[in-house]
């Protein structure tokens, strides 16, 4: 499959990694919308939260576990955002399930 997000957790597309392991990738946006900007990933090919589903969902609350732990590490002590895209409208542009982390700024809502 011809997939960007894919690539980038098999490591054959570079990118900033923070975390991984055998279940996820988390690795720096390219096109940063604050100060701390970074995208998780399962490593498996999930295109989106419409198909997460309970033979798959094992992996979003190991990307929950590891996102907390991640913003600790981090010191995002004054607070940070977690968001998922669904589909063109909400602005998805890649087809391969990722939560942005964002922080360092103050974060608008609701989101425009
Ligand atoms: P979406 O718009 O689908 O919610 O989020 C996709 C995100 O992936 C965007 O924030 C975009 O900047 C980021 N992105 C797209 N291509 C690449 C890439 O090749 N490397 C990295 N690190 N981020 C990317
Ligand atoms: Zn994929």
């Amino acid at each position: 499959m011809d997939c960007l997000f894919c690539k980038i957790a098999a490591g054959e597309i570079p990118s900033n990694k923070l975390y991984e392991d055998q279940w996820m990738t988390a690795f720096y946006d390219i096109d940063p919308q604050a100060p701390v900007h970074f995208l998780v990933i399962p490593k498996q090919h999930i295109g989106s939260v419409s198909e997460i589903n309970a033979d798959n969902s094992q992996v979003v609350a190991r990307i929950f576990e590891r996102i907390a732990i991640l913003a600790k590490e981090l010191g995002l002590t004054d607070g940070y955002r977690v968001v998922t895209n669904i589909g063109a409208a909400a602005g998805q542009t890649v087809p391969h399930l990722h939560f942005h982390v964002l922080a360092g700024r103050n974060l608008g809502w609701p989101p425009g």
